[in-house]
């Protein structure tokens, strides 16, 4: 079992609710090494909330995060960045490249923390990116790319530490159809080649229905669809 959620619990203070508003409420869900699963549910259910605790963005009110048997909650902060650096892709709507960084710099950025390595790390940083389509585009800065093109970069920072488990929160939202289905591809072929699992927050049906696992986050709850 590669992570394990269980009774998580999330509530936000808000002015309008004297006990808080309930985010998540005792959710339990576990993903196997190498599983896709897609997360659905409606505008302000609490998905990104949920991939936040997944990736340990944020901490849960009460409930444990499980990764390879050891409890995260547990880590101190700086062994919590060491573990997500390492162990955790993340791609957002937006892509988040920096914009004084071409391509190949921007990719190489997760890498920068830990020393050593650096031939490893630009030999994986040229395969990801031909296998992507961008070895060519390796010298532009993210102004001089379009919004696909920008995702697949942001693709390949999120692999290039070989992470366990790759999580996107909406990765095609900001997408025309014909990048959803390129994004939708290059994150199958992730998958089945780099066997990272994957945790999928998206609208996009055509997405979703390529992930082995469907849930619907609901009142708090995960439901599988
Ligand atoms: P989704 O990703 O499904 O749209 P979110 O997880 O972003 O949902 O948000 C779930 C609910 O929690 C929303 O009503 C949102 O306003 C609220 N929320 C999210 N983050 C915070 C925060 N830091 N403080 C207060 N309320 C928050």
């Amino acid at each position: 079992m590669l992570l394990q959620l269980e009774n998580i619990s999330k509530t936000y203070n808000n002015p309008l609710v004297d006990t808080g508003q309930v985010v998540l409420n005792k959710l339990s869900m576990e993903v196997e090494k190498g599983e896709r699963v897609a997360i659905l549910g409606p505008s302000g259910s609490g998905k990104s909330t949920l991939l936040n605790i997944i990736g340990t963005l944020e901490s849960p009110d009460t409930g444990t995060v499980r990764y390879n048997e050891q409890i995260i909650n547990e880590l101190t902060q700086s062994g919590l960045n060491h573990f997500r650096n390492r162990e955790i892709g993340f791609v957002f709507q937006l892509h988040h490249l920096l914009p004084q960084c071409n391509v190949v710099e921007n990719v190489l950025i997760p890498t920068l923390v830990d020393k050593g390595g650096r031939k490893e790390k630009n030999e994986l940083a040229e395969n990801l990116l031909n296998r992507v389509g961008m070895w060519n585009h390796r010298y532009k800065y993210p102004g001089q790319l379009s919004g696909g093109e920008c995702q697949r970069v942001a693709l390949v920072r999120a692999m290039i530490n070989q992470p366990a488990l790759l999580l996107a929160d909406e990765p095609t939202g900001a997408l025309d159809g014909k990048n959803v289905g390129a994004i939708t591809e290059l994150l199958l072929q992730m998958n089945m080649e780099e066997h990272v699992a994957l945790v999928v927050v998206t609208h996009s049906d055509a997405l979703a229905s390529t992930m082995g696992t469907i849930y619907e986050l609901s009142e708090g709850h995960l439901q599988k669809k």
